[in-house]
């Protein structure tokens, strides 16, 4: 007898549906891309025990009639696909026709659908994979699904699902993705019986981002602007310097609305934030990409959560220039108040235009030369149509009278989408006075909004790497020879690396040949390098190489390898600095691209507002 059978149909679909269905968030996900699919503007989730008990989503789209909702629950029925061509260029979610009849044969399962124009609709439960029941249905146009009892008749699967809490945050996860995606489209949750979001539509991603993540993080991003490359579009929202996680559960990307995961876009976000991450640490991100469908395919993992990009690199390249961009026209400074739940967080721009600071400051010892600046970088004046001159005023109620000056700001009409941006505006040195060092690391600064501190070391290490950068830039980096040539000898593959990147090594002051099989005779090396055991140096050089890809940057290489090296050169904490040093510090900290962080992604400067002294010291209600 054969030992291979044919599995019954329900079997089958059980089977599958461990696939699609592996909790109740992944539900969640398909019945609310199904919604998306059908035009809805309006989208509502409901959940008991965190799903386990009810998922029920009732939209407004364009519902079915009754022969479509019987095929919807049959297996790879679908009616966004024909024909294999159609696979390459898919703009719904759904294409596989498996989302329905996977969970309806895991739930008790009820489906009640109307079109817009029908009289009536139709309504059909199902019990475990068995249609129990077909009748007509008088609700409003558009569909209800709901699955109740999940795993209910498959055991083993339900052994897996994890506490009603854990379940359900997987679920708010995925709620937050979807309507991060679309804020054109209204959600609502419901976890319990009671609201958990109600999110207007809105074209406004922000505002969409802001009722979702709070108004303390939403105000602490920065904005990514439209950069086209290649075809690909990147725009949307980061975290600043500073700002970061310990997981990527806010590093979102979504490609034409479909929130992806793609290697080629974390390689892309590396790059971008290169120095301004900590090892180790995922950024904050909600990243739009929008490119023709051709260019990528969807249909690489079970829940299409991956893709793959035809051209990986030009992902990545835009998407590293985006966030390139962004980060070095920003003018935030990390701010001191950390809340457990993240690592470092971005304050509020120094002066905040036009806003009105409408809490009380008590006079300064020193009055400051205020200064108008765009919270953002403003975009670069257009020739046409004529600028607008707007003037604001800075309220700083308690800053003598003397020295307020009514500011103007150019305030030029936003680019055309396509429009790149031009120029960035870099943060000006803020007006700080000195009060004095603490522990003989941090200095202590007044600044118009409060106390800032700077952690002298991680400072002057930001400035050293930015000037030897510049160097290798302009014509490669100062090396030394010498006196007695070092032989290095690696592995074949080691070798093989060295061989291909000669020149690269060269230009960053190394000068090193191969001298047989294996081996290779150092003649040169930076001056700036200090390493006490230059041949490990190398190896991490070696190990740097190694991680590059084909088309990785030999600049990215270089930075890398200064900021490796750039610690030894810098003050340490310990050494005593005067007024004067503190001075041209601060000077040269604020003539950097990037002068919020150290080059290992620390901050150099820590804000503690105003506001968030006088919460601490119960003058403001928290
Ligand atoms: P897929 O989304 O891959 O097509 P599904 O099993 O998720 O497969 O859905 C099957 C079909 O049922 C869809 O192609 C669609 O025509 C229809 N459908 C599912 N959900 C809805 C909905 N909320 N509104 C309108 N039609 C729907
Ligand atoms: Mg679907």
């Amino acid at each position: 007898m054969s030992k291979i059978r044919i599995l019954p149909d329900a079997l089958a679909s059980q089977v599958a549906a461990g696939e699609v269905v592996e909790r109740p968030a992944a539900v969640i996900r398909e019945l609310v891309e199904n919604s998306l699919d059908a035009g809805s503007t309006n989208i509502t989730v409901e959940v008991q025990r965190g799903g386990t008990a009810l998922i029920r989503v009732v939209d407004d789209g364009c519902g079915m009639n009754r022969e479509d909702v019987l095929l919807s629950i049959e297996r790879h029925a679908t009616s966004k696909i024909r024909t294999k061509e159609d696979l390459a260029s898919i703009l719904t979610f759904g294409f596989r026709g498996e989302a329905l009849p996977s969970i309806a044969s895991v739930t008790r399962f009820r489906l009640a659908s109307r079109e817009r124009e029908a009289l009536s609709g139709t309504e059909v439960e199902i019990n475990g994979g068995k249609l129990s029941g077909v009748k007509d249905y008088g609700g409003a146009a558009g569909t209800v699904i709901e699955a109740r009892s999940l795993f209910f008749n498959v055991p083993a699967r339900r052994k897996f699902l994890r506490t009603e809490a854990t379940e359900y945050s997987h679920i708010e996860q995925q709620f937050i993705i979807h309507a991060i995606a679309h804020s054109e489209v209204s959600f609502t949750l419901i976890r319990d019986g009671a609201v958990a979001f109600h999110l207007p539509a809105t074209k406004d991603v922000l505002e969409r981002i802001r009722g979702l993540v709070g108004g303390d993080l939403a105000r602490r991003l920065i904005q990514v602007k439209p950069l086209e490359h290649h075809g690909i579009r990147v725009w949307g929202f980061i975290g600043g310097p500073g700002l970061s996680r310990s997981s990527r559960q806010q590093q979102l990307t979504f490609l034409n609305g479909r929130p992806i995961e793609s290697s080629s876009v974390n390689y892309g976000l590396r790059e971008g934030f290169h120095t301004t991450l900590m090892k180790g640490q995922h950024p904050v991100t909600f990243l739009f990409i929008e490119m023709d469908a051709v260019g990528y395919d969807i249909n690489v993992h079970p829940a299409k959560k991956e893709v793959r990009f035809h051209d990986g690199f030009a992902v990545r390249d835009a998407v590293a220039k985006a966030v390139c961009e962004a980060l070095e026209g920003t003018s935030q400074l990390p701010e001191g108040h950390i809340p457990p739940s993240t690592i470092a967080k971005v304050a509020q721009p120094m002066v905040a235009v036009p806003q009105q600071q409408s809490f009380a400051i008590h006079t300064p010892a020193v009055p400051f030369g205020i200064k108008a600046k765009p919270a953002m970088p403003m975009p670069t004046p257009a020739p046409e149509p004529p600028q607008i001159q707007v003037p604001v005023e800075i309220s700083t109620a308690g800053v003598r009278s003397n020295s307020l000056e009514s500011a103007k700001i150019t305030v030029s009409p936003a680019p055309a989408p396509q429009e790149k941006p031009t120029s960035i505006s870099k943060p000006e040195v803020p007006d700080f006075r000195i009060i004095g060092v603490l522990h003989r690391l941090y200095i202590l600064l007044e600044s118009m909004d409060g106390l800032v501190l700077m952690d002298q070391h991680a400072a002057h290490e930001r400035v050293n790497f930015e000037k030897m950068r510049r160097a290798m830039e302009q014509g490669g980096v100062p090396s030394q020879r010498l006196l007695m040539p070092l032989t290095l000898q690696v592995s074949p593959r080691d070798a093989d690396i060295l061989r291909r990147h000669l020149e690269t090594l060269g230009r960053l002051g190394i000068e090193i040949e191969p001298f047989g099989p294996n081996i290779f005779k150092v003649e040169a090396l930076p001056t700036f390098l200090k390493a006490d055991d230059p041949l490990s140096w190398l190896d991490q050089i070696i190990e740097e190489l190694q991680t590059l890809s084909a088309k990785g940057s030999s600049l990215r290489l270089g930075e890398d390898m200064i900021a490796t090296t750039v610690c030894r050169h810098s003050i340490k904490a310990n050494d005593k600095l005067s007024n004067i040093e503190i001075e041209a510090l601060l000077r040269d900290l604020f003539a950097c691209e990037m002068p919020y962080c150290c080059p290992h992604g620390r901050p150099t400067l820590i804000q503690m507002s105003l506001k968030e002294l006088e919460k601490k010291f119960g003058r403001l209600a928290p």
